[in-house]
Parts: C-alpha cells; sequence; structure tokens
C-alpha cells in the first residue's frame, strides 16, 4: 500500500476549494453577540416576528399524522403547483412555457444546486459589491470567479459597466434585489437591462428573490419579467420568519431543474417534510402586516439617522447600509460601536470597500430606539 507521507494533519485534508472562503464575518459578530450582556442587537438577518399560526399548526398536524418520511425529492406537488401558479399570475406568459420548480433545503439549498449544477472551473459569474455573502463562497467551491461588479455609492449597478465586464467565461449573473446588505430595491430600467443582457450573451440569471415581499418603494419586479429563461430562487426564510424550517425552492428552465434535482437527490435528499407542509399553508396567509410594520420601522431608523448619517435609500429588505462618519472604516467603527454594546456587521464581510456598515432593523421599537441612540452619540466624536 502506497503512503501519502505529506499528509500528517487534519489540515492536509481539507480541499483546495475551502481556502476560497472564510467563516462568515457575520458569526464572528454573533459570537461576540454571546459575550456581550444584554446587547443592542442590529445585526440579526431574520424576521422577529413569529412564525404564523396556521402554518404552525399545519407543520404540527402533519407530524402528528405521520409526515415524517422523505418526500419526493422535487418537493410535495400541491406546494410546488401553488408557487408556480403564484409565478403564473407575476409572470408573462413566455416566461412559463419552460418552466419547472423543485423545492429545496432553504433558498439556501436552492443556490448551492443551481451553482453546482451550472459552473465548471474557470467560469465566471457575474455579481454586485455589495455581496450577499454566500454568493463568491459558493462560486469559489466550483472553482469559479466571481466578478463583482462595484454599485456604489447608490447600490444600483450601472448597466454599462456590467456589460463591459462580460467575457466568454460569463456563465452566470446574480442579482438579488431588494438587497442583502444594502436594502437597495432596483429601478425596474436597470433591473431589464440586466435581463436582457443575460437572454443576449447566453448568461444564465439566477435571481434570488428572498426580500420579494418587503418591497416598500414601489412594486417587487422579478427580472424574469424580462428574461423567459430565468433561474428564480425564493423561500420561506424571510417572508414567513420560518428560517429554521429551511424551505426554500427554485423555479426555471426545466432541463436545469432536472440537474438540480438530480444533484439533490445524492445532497439534501428533499426538503424537510413538515416544514413542506407547513409551507403550503404559509401559502394562503396574509402577511401585509407584518411588511407595513417593517416598512415603518425603516421609515423610524432613516429619519432618525438621516441628519447623521449617509444611509442611501433602502427601499426594501429589512437592510440600512450606512457609511461610517467623517471618513472612518466601516471595521474601525463597528468595532467601537460593539464596545459600546451596539452590534452591527462591518461592510467588509459584504464588499472591497471597508467604508460601511450594516444595520439590520428586523428588531424591536425599543431595540431600534437604543440602537439609534447610540449611533446619534457616536456620529459626534
Ligand atoms: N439569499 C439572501 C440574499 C439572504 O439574505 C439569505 C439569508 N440571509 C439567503 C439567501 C438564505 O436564506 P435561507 O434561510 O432561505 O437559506
Amino acid at each position: 500500500m502506497r503512503h501519502d507521507w505529506k499528509r500528517k494533519n487534519p489540515q492536509d485534508w481539507i480541499a483546495q476549494a475551502m481556502g476560497s472562503f472564510e467563516s462568515s464575518g457575520i458569526r464572528k459578530v454573533f459570537d461576540l453577540a454571546r459575550k456581550l450582556k444584554d446587547p443592542v442587537n442590529l445585526s440579526i438577518g431574520q424576521p422577529d416576528f413569529p412564525v404564523p399560526e396556521p402554518i404552525r399548526r399545519a407543520a404540527i398536524q402533519a407530524i402528528d399524522s405521520g409526515h415524517n418520511s422523505y418526500t419526493v425529492t422535487q418537493g410535495l406537488p400541491e406546494l410546488r403547483e401553488g408557487i408556480l401558479a403564484r409565478a403564473r399570475e407575476t409572470l408573462p406568459p413566455a416566461a412559463c412555457e419552460d418552466r419547472s420548480i423543485l423545492m429545496t433545503s432553504g433558498t439556501t439549498g436552492a443556490l448551492v444546486l443551481a451553482l453546482t449544477c451550472v459552473l465548471n472551473p474557470g467560469d465566471e459569474v457575474i455579481g454586485f459589491d455589495p455581496w450577499f455573502v454566500m454568493y463568491p463562497n459558493l462560486t469559489g467551491l466550483s472553482g469559479a470567479k466571481f466578478i463583482a461588479v462595484d454599485t456604489a455609492p447608490d447600490f444600483v449597478p450601472d448597466p454599462d459597466r456590467v456589460r463591459s465586464l462580460i467575457t466568454p467565461k460569463s456563465k452566470a449573473m446574480i442579482i438579488n434585489t431588494p438587497a442583502n446588505p444594502t436594502g437597495a430595491l432596483w429601478p425596474e430600467e436597470v433591473i431589464r437591462a440586466l435581463a436582457e443582457m443575460c437572454l443576449e450573451h447566453g448568461i444564465l440569471l439566477i435571481s434570488d428573490e428572498i426580500y420579494s415581499i418587503f418591497s416598500y418603494d414601489g412594486p417587487f419586479i422579478s427580472p424574469a419579467r424580462f428574461n423567459p429563461q430565468a433561474l428564480v430562487i425564493d423561500g420561506f426564510s424571510k417572508s414567513h420568519a420560518m428560517t429554521g424550517w429551511r424551505v426554500g425552492y427554485a423555479h426555471g428552465p426545466t432541463r436545469l431543474i432536472e440537474e438540480m434535482i438530480k444533484l439533490q437527490q445524492f445532497t439534501f435528499v428533499c426538503a424537510p417534510s413538515m416544514a413542506q407542509h407547513g409551507a403550503i399553508a404559509a401559502l394562503n396567509v396574509d402577511m401585509s402586516a407584518e411588511v407595513a410594520s417593517y416598512r415603518e420601522r425603516r421609515d423610524f431608523i432613516r429619519r432618525e439617522l438621516a441628519h447623521d448619517y449617509d444611509i442611501g435609500r433602502p427601499g426594501g429588505a429589512f437592510y440600512l447600509y450606512v457609511r461610517a462618519p467623517h471618513g472612518r472604516n466601516g471595521s474601525e467603527f463597528v468595532a467601537e460601536a460593539i464596545n459600546r454594546n451596539l452590534l452591527i456587521i462591518p461592510g467588509q464581510v459584504f464588499s472591497h470597500h471597508d467604508t460601511h456598515f450594516r444595520i439590520s432593523y428586523a428588531a424591536t421599537m425599543r431595540t431600534l430606539e437604543r440602537g439609534v441612540e447610540i449611533l446619534k452619540e457616536m456620529a459626534k466624536v
């Protein structure tokens, strides 16, 4: 038997691709949070409202009545049909001609399956700076390269700039609006230009629509309206506060969905059964009161901070992406905030620039008031 004497410790077992990403900077802030006593926590990217009662009831009933085994790989037919019926209501008929769906283990599951099924080593994925942390990491895991188009200062991309970065290696583009971490709601003409650009160049458009319900300053516009081949990725984590339930989905061209189903068979197997039953109930739960309450919180925090901070135009999601004042860098500012018991996330986690910080206003009004007070104090120095 041949021994490879070079591999002597666990580090030597780790795949090279893992070197392409670090443990999430957000986790580091969460770890700090555990050490602080009663911190003002504006770092959490999940809703603070409870999972609506009909959804909980449906999941409990599913467990009690024995729905505890695997579902079919692609998910429960009633759930898939319900989601596709919605898509048919909002998308033009052309976008629905060749559109299949699979349920995934959270939106993350859909992203993992999509990127793994599509990317070869050396391919390029066009994304935007600031980005959602998973995009560059999952791209790197397939040996592909994440090309980040800078969107500062208004966090809306310039389509001409995007076009100039297209190469023969460009395989996919990931769009996420309303966006994490900026809260930016991109205008229709930008979404349309990018969607059509993808179609023209044969680039797969992946639209992460997990914050679609939280669109305050205008209606949500799916890029799939302008690109029938778009792969839409979404889930119940944010819209129904179901982050721990792990139910997401992807719908798009049948050939791609087939491949994702094939990979799901050998990875996640299926989305959790009882959670899928809960999600069927979620399709009929009206979340407009929760959305309205988040909009009020957005209005409150924007009003309170607008005088001292450059807060941009947070039209959706539940984030504000704020420039550190007085030309300070974002990570130093966040370190000082944490010293003052306020937890926020440094922009560096999502960007090549260390100029901003992310506030999540998915918190109680009392927490927001306390946070605003500390931030106002910090702007004075
Ligand atoms: N996409 C974006 C933009 C997100 O912010 C998140 C969660 N933070 C996800 C995907 C993953 O969501 P899920 O819990 O459904 O996996």
